[in-house]
């Protein structure tokens, strides 16, 4: 026990120095499933916790092949080179569609990974999304406590990845590519609403033209969108990472909406807001899991089930075998 102690405090000490193999050892410790290491993971965070809050934190979404990690790693650097620290947490969300192994197959982001200012924390392809939300938060807390003040949060855009991601960062921006016709009348209205910059990505060579062009309808249709946050006008910006173009308006843009946000008190609450629903979602899960994990619970559901299905009960009759509603019996 006492070694967990000396663990923890040398852990402290070294995150806040700056050390990025600690700052990993720390974030392996907040994912570890064991109950010691959850423990000492969460005296950690406790300590770390009044270091923390210092970044702006950037959600970058898109879908696979829209070039969300050459972005990343070219508005990284350039960051980095500028001073800034920047942290990069690559969301893998595991999810049914993808079978969760985008990650894996390739090497992502080595330039950048390389660099002194720079950390990069793949997020395990394992686990439920609801499991890599609640981990990412408090990685996100790790790096802010180690000094970096950016936190890009990438996220594959296959659906509800995008509201997780979105409900921890106070900027978000969604990654498309030309040829607006299709894309437009694709993309789902509710993941443009959640932008609030939608960045046209390759915009270079032949494809430069349709770029600029989609921007302006882009910009068009977000005038009857719903704000993704309120009295913000989300823009719509060219980008080409292999050129390294159009940066600078997105660093700009990020800055903007920062003081601005800043003075109408919506920065600060937003992520009040969203320590609020992180508690929420904390205990529901936690319900959850001791729910199922109760004795012979397991057996109970699948015997409920098939009664079910032979008609012997209904549904709510046998939600209220297993979970008898609160104040209905003495
Ligand atoms: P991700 O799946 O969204 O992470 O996409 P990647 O970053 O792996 O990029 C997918 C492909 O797009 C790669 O072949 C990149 O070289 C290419 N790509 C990325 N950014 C640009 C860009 O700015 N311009 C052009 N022309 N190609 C790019």
């Amino acid at each position: 026990k006492t070694k967990k102690v000396i663990a923890v405090d040398e852990l402290y000490e070294e995150i806040i120095g700056g050390s990025r193999l600690h700052l990993s050892k720390g974030i392996t410790l907040l994912e570890s499933m064991r109950p010691t290491d959850k423990i000492a993971g969460q005296e950690l965070l406790r300590r770390l916790l009044p270091k923390t809050g210092n970044s702006i934190r950037i959600g970058i979404t898109g879908v696979p092949g829209a070039g969300k990690s050459t972005f990343i790693e070219a508005f990284g650097l350039r960051l980095a080179e500028q001073g800034h620290k920047v942290a990069v947490l690559a969301i893998d969300p595991s999810s049914t569609v993808t079978g969760g192994s985008i990650l894996g197959d390739k090497t992502r982001m080595e330039v950048l990974a390389r660099h002194q200012r720079a950390f990069i924390r793949p997020s395990p392809s394992s686990g439920t999304l609801g499991g890599v939300h609640k981990k990412t938060r408090e990685t996100m807390l790790l790096c802010e406590a180690a000094g970096y003040d950016i936190i890009l949060v990438e996220t594959v855009g296959v659906g509800q990845s995008e509201t997780v991601v979105r409900g921890m960062v106070d900027f978000f921006m969604l990654l498309v590519l030309t040829g607006a016709g299709d894309e437009l009348q694709g993309m789902k209205k509710g993941i443009m609403e959640l932008a609030d910059s939608i960045i046209v990505h390759k915009a270079d060579g032949d494809n430069l033209k349709l770029a600029k062009k989609t921007v302006r309808e882009y910009k068009q249709l977000l005038h009857f969108l719903q704000p993704a946050t309120p009295g913000w006008m989300s823009n719509s910006i060219p980008v080409s990472s292999l050129q390294n173009t159009g940066f600078e308006e997105v660093w700009e843009t990020i800055n903007v909406f920062k003081e601005k946000m800043e003075s109408n008190g919506i920065w600060h609450g937003r992520r009040q807001a969203q320590t609020k629903d992180w508690f929420h979602s904390m205990i529901r899960d936690r319900l959850i899991d001791n729910f199922f994990s109760e004795q012979g619970m397991k057996e109970q559901v699948a015997d409920l089930e098939k009664q079910l299905l032979t008609g012997e009960a209904t549904v709510a009759s046998a939600v209220d075998r297993i979970l008898p509603a609160r104040g209905h019996t003495d």
